[in-house]
């Protein structure tokens, strides 16, 4: 059944895992083969069926309970990592503590496995920790790119695109709109956004219990709005040759109570042309589209790209800004 086909792991199986495995399912080139979570795993080299693994997540809790082919483990990941033979993890971890995926990325370095990660991290200060193990990721085999969700990721690549009209670029602006119908099943994204409130970090959202977050989120009617936030798209547009750091804001409003989108999803792009003209560039992400549908489409289509540069012994780090990503059939 994988036969031919890009064996693939998704890390996390929550809000965002779950969509990864949903848009898997009717892949020709790729197949799941593995998944984990923080209490189990659950791996099968002839593919994993993504509605029973789902029911069963939700019912029991992790993926370990999976008859079979599921594991109970406190230490899935490297435990997975151990026995998988997997060509590309999609990393849908929550960055809890901000350390955490460059701990997984550690992890992956000395277990001694090679092939592509990809993953949707948000902030600047975490894709900086990764470029840190950009020569062990390099020596490892280990071919990895970063911020390939959807902000960082498809509209940071599309802002790559947008700059090439100008000699000179003013200004990145990136607006984002989501909605989901509730902030329990995307807890790591909704506790992420909090901690980039002016009142609040990383420590302090991790920190909160789920009763927390819903007191907090009923005082502001289930909406977040977020502004300046210290997102990745500026340091990847900057190490791209785009523009400086300082010229890339993101901000955005999130409905935790509503699938709606609040505000349409867009990235401007200013700057002036070498004929002295003014101009702005807008990519408008469709209204219906969801968080989990450009957020895992997009991470998928850079861990395709990842697989070609591997095969090409194309180790190290890359970011969703300076690679095009290809498309899944
Ligand atoms: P979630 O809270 O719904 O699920 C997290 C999953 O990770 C759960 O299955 C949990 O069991 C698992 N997990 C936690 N700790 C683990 C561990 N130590 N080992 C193994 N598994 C572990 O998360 P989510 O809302 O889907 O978000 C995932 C990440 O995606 C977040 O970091 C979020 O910021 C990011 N994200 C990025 C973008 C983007 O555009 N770049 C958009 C949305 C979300």
């Amino acid at each position: 059944m994988t036969k031919n086909k890009i064996r693939i792991g998704v890390l996390g199986f929550g809000g965002l895992g779950q969509a990864a495995a949903r848009i898997l399912q009717p892949k020709s080139e790729m197949c799941l083969v593995a998944v984990a979570d923080q209490k189990g795993y659950a791996y099968n080299i002839n593919g994993l069926d993504c509605d029973t693994l789902i029911s069963i997540y939700h019912e029991k809790g992790s993926s370990g309970y999976l008859p079979e082919y599921g594991v109970l483990s406190n230490n899935s990941i490297a435990d997975l990592i151990a026995h998988a033979d997997v060509d590309g993890y999609f990393l849908a971890l929550p960055n809890l503590p901000n350390t955490f995926m460059a701990d997984v990325t550690r992890q992956f370095i000395s277990s001694r496995w090679q092939g592509v990660l990809v993953d949707a991290l948000k902030r600047t200060s975490a894709v900086e920790q990764l470029l840190k193990l950009q020569t062990d990721l390099n020596k490892a085999g280990i071919t990895y790119l970063t911020g390939c969700g959807a902000t960082p990721g498809l509209l940071t690549a599309a802002a790559a695109i947008a700059a090439q009209s100008f000699a000179e670029i003013h200004q990145v602006k990136i607006t984002f709109g989501v909605g989901i119908a509730n902030w329990e099943a995307y807890r790591a994204t909704i506790r992420e956004d909090i901690a980039h409130l002016p009142e609040f970090n990383v420590d302090k959202a991790k920190a909160m219990t789920d009763a927390q977050v819903e007191a907090f989120l009923d005082k502001t009617n289930g909406i977040l709005t977020l502004e300046n936030m210290e997102h990745a798209d500026d340091i990847m547009l900057e190490l791209a040759g785009i523009c400086d750091r300082h010229q890339v804001t993101v901000g955005g409003v999130v409905d935790t109570r509503n699938p709606k989108k609040p505000i349409s999803t867009n990235v401007k792009v200013t700057g002036r042309t070498f004929e002295g003209k003014i101009s702005t560039h807008t990519f408008t992400l469709g209204d219906e589209t969801s968080m989990a549908a450009n957020v895992c489409g997009t991470a998928f289509g850079y861990l395709k790209a990842g697989i070609k540069l591997h095969e090409r012994n194309l180790n190290g780090l890359f970011t969703a800004a300076e690679i095009m990503p290809l498309f899944v059939k």
